[in-house]
């Protein structure tokens, strides 16, 4: 026994075994608020021994966060000696705290005096919401103390009234005894007066039977001694039994469950404490009066059946999570108990009548309703969700539920893998660190997102790597505790194979640039010098010529000088391609006027065309620090635009302005123009617009992409506009100074 057994607050034993027993845990303290009793349910929830919790120990279990709360209240309630209800939380043995409904009812003395608490408390971490007290169970022990000790009265009484009969006798044989004696004596002193002889004789006589009386009249002291000290122990024992009595009847009255006793095969109620009366929703009334009677509601729900077979076999009834239909302001409603039956002896053996103990869990099944209800909501929508999914609980991962894209891209039979640990399902996708992703997510109960992350399976036989995007969610049961993990998966194999295609095809097509590249750049460099060689023999020709002039030759010749500039243009565009690639474009900075660098290249132009006019509006003296061979480059491939996509042949409007510490340089034709969707494209490389009308037109499409280049080097900026079939401007600038 793991009870104090302390004289001064005794505990009964049949109160123990009831507690111990009960469905609910219990407990006992003193006026002084050490608790001296805790139920085995008690003990087996916490998982700590009596001498751990008794006195205040229990204490050390209460989540620190409660501690002050309750010990408040619990001050209250004794101070007050009135009866408590309190929700807290309370270290299970597994470590886990739970939330946990005591109810503290007031204990009293025979004499009035407060001697305490009697208490219970319930798991009610399932039903945070619920407002109301779960009452549960107790075994039927207490009142079967008052039916042996109401019986055990009886037999005290029929003792007593068998001594009484006893005494009565006594006293009567003592009156007969006298009344001999008296008739004796009368008889005696007649004789006596026949012969002093015969009086002597009587007088002897009469002193032995004086003697005799005496004796016997010593014995009826006794005897009535006797029977004085069987009186006083019998009013003792009344008095204990009277004692133990109320104890029994008032833990019923303050048990914070219901009990009520039925009498006969009628059912009638003899007994009911509050807790019951609440259930039914009846005053105290109800005492008296039949089951039937208080209940006709009860009729079709096999109750009546129920309480008749326990009192005919007298085997014990208990049902759990029982619907029974109610009439509560005046409506049939569904309510849920946990209940028992217990059948009731007689000294004699006999069944008399029938115990009923129950507890509500209305609220309880509701909420076992609801959450099952949530869960089978979740298992649909999982089954129907439009991407893989699956639940995994436990620490082992057991696989709950599973939807078919999920069993698909497993890729293996139903069979092998539902309700399996996944990886024992899965072996295959063991060792790929999945395991520690899964463990964090369930003792952490933190979400785990993967992007792309491949994972090796060997699907219907054969060994993938499949792309996966997924989400590893904790699955929390309704206390907030991480049950299992929530997996939703999306294949992404397809993309992520195609866009790995795209990258080796631009990483095939960078490398093919680069040679291409360094083929141009070897071809122009060997280029250079036959032209260059070319170039000097045109120029000896034209001295020769001057000498012996020839009108055809000096035309041919003429010719054959421009057409060397522009192949040497064009070489040299190239070479600074190969420059800008290998990063070997150095700026010769230098200051110059861009307006009188504008005047020279528009010179140099205008002598390339008969049929355009450039015409260079007056500037004023704009200064720049530049790469002026560069910048004249970059006017020289703009102008030469300008007459080449002008072949309609038109006016050139050349100028430059300042603005914001800037110059800016515009370049303005009418020719073909270029369309919108293609105006942000004209300075990427090799881009060449390709139109009917640009077919004809020479070009490598590079002369812009270089422009850029050098312009944006220069830390300025260069842009386009134009309209189809009117014309093109094109703008730069270069920071002043
Ligand atoms: P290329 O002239 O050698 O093709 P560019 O880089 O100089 O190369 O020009 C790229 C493209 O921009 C040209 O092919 C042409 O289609 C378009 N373009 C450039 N300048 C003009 C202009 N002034 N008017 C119309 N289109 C132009």
């Amino acid at each position: 026994m793991h009870q104090n057994n302390g004289s001064f607050i005794p505990v009964d034993e049949q109160f123990k075994l009831m507690a111990d027993t009960a469905p609910v845990m219990m407990w006992v303290s003193g006026a002084d608020k050490m608790r001296y009793f805790f139920s085995k349910t008690w003990l087996q929830f916490t998982g700590r021994t009596f001498e751990e919790e008794s006195g205040e120990g229990w204490i050390q279990g209460v989540h620190p966060d409660d501690v002050e709360r309750c010990t408040e209240l619990l001050n209250k309630a004794y101070n007050a000696c009135e009866e408590f209800k309190l929700e807290y939380r309370l270290k299970r043995h597994d470590g886990q705290y739970r939330w946990i409904l005591a109810h503290g009812m007031p204990r009293f003395n025979t004499d009035g005096v407060f001697a305490g608490f009697i208490g219970s408390c319930m798991d009610i971490d399932e039903l945070l919401e619920s407002e109301r007290i779960k009452k549960e169970f107790i075994s039927a022990h207490a009142l079967q103390i008052e039916q042996k000790l109401n019986s055990q009265l009886k037999t005290a009484n029929a003792e007593l009234e068998h001594i009484n009969k006893e005494l009565h006798q006594t006293q009567a044989m003592l009156a007969n005894l006298n009344d001999e004696l008296e008739e004796k004596v009368r008889v005696r002193t007649i004789e006596l007066e026949d012969s002093e002889q015969e009086q002597q004789t009587l007088n002897e006589e009469l002193t032995a039977i004086n003697e005799e009386f005496a004796v016997t009249n010593e014995e009826l002291a006794a005897t009535n001694d006797e029977l004085m000290l069987s009186q006083q122990k019998l009013e003792r024992l009344v008095s204990d039994l009277k004692e133990t009595e109320h104890r029994i009847r008032s833990l019923v009255e303050s048990a914070p469950f219901p009990i009520g006793v039925y009498q006969g095969r009628e059912m009638r109620i003899v007994l009911a404490n509050q807790a019951i009366m609440d259930v039914w929703g009846k005053g105290y009334d109800v005492i008296g009066k039949t089951y039937h009677e208080l209940l006709p509601e009860l009729d079709n729900q096999q109750i009546y059946d129920q309480l008749d077979d326990v009192y005919i076999t007298g085997i014990p009834f208990h049902a759990r999570n029982q619907q029974v239909d109610i009439v509560v302001d005046g409506k049939l409603q569904p309510f849920y108990f946990n209940y028992s039956f217990t059948p009731l002896y007689d000294t004699a053996g006999n069944i008399y009548g029938v115990m009923n103990t129950a507890a509500e869990v209305t609220d309880i099944v509701l909420a076992k309703q609801r959450v099952e209800q949530s869960e089978k909501n979740l298992y649909n929508m999982i089954l129907q969700a439009p991407v893989a999914m699956c639940i995994l609980t436990g620490p082992q991962h057991i696989v709950e539920v599973a939807n078919d894209m999920m069993i698909k891209l497993w890729g293996k039979p139903v069979t092998d893998v539902w309700n399996k640990p996944i990886f024992e399902g899965l072996p295959d996708s063991r060792d790929q660190g999945l395991e520690q992703l899964m463990a964090d997510v369930y003792y952490t109960g933190q979400t785990y997102r993967a992007s792309e992350r491949p994972v090796s399976l060997i699907r219907n036989g054969t060994q993938e790597v499949v792309y996966q995007d997924f989400v590893y969610e904790p699955y929390r049961d309704s206390g907030g505790n991480t049950t299992g993990i929530i997996v939703a998966s999306i294949d992404v194999t397809e993309q992520v194979l195609a866009r790995q295609r795209i990258e080796q095809n631009l990483l095939e097509a960078q490398k093919l640039q680069k040679q291409k590249d360094g083929f141009i750049g070897i071809a122009s460099h060997e280029l250079k010098t036959p032209l260059t060689s070319l170039s000097a023999i045109v120029q000896v020709l034209s001295v020769k010529l001057k000498d012996n002039p020839d009108p055809f030759i000096s035309g041919a010749l003429s010719k054959a000088t421009s057409q060397i500039r522009k192949m040497s243009n064009l070489i040299n565009g190239f070479l600074d391609i190969s420059r800008l690639e290998a990063g070997k474009i150095h700026l010769d900075k230098q200051q110059f006027r861009v307006d009188q660098l504008l005047r020279e290249v528009a010179d140099e132009i205008q002598i390339t065309t008969q049929i355009h006019t450039i015409y260079v509006h007056h500037n004023s003296h704009v200064e720049v620090s530049a790469d002026r061979e560069k910048i004249g480059s970059v006017i020289s491939n703009l102008l030469s635009n300008a007459v080449k996509y002008s072949p309609g042949g038109k006016r050139i409007d050349v100028s430059c302005e300042t603005e914001d510490g800037f110059v800016k340089v515009i370049i303005k034709d009418e020719g073909m123009g270029v369309k919108e969707q293609d105006l942000n494209k004209l300075f990427d490389r090799y881009y060449r617009v390709e139109s009917d009308h640009t077919r004809h037109i020479s070009g490598f499409g590079i002369g812009l992409y270089l422009s850029a280049e050098i312009v944006k080097q220069h830390g300025g900026r260069i842009w386009a506009e134009s309209e189809s079939g009117i014309g093109s401007t094109f703008y730069f600038t270069l920071p002043l100074g």
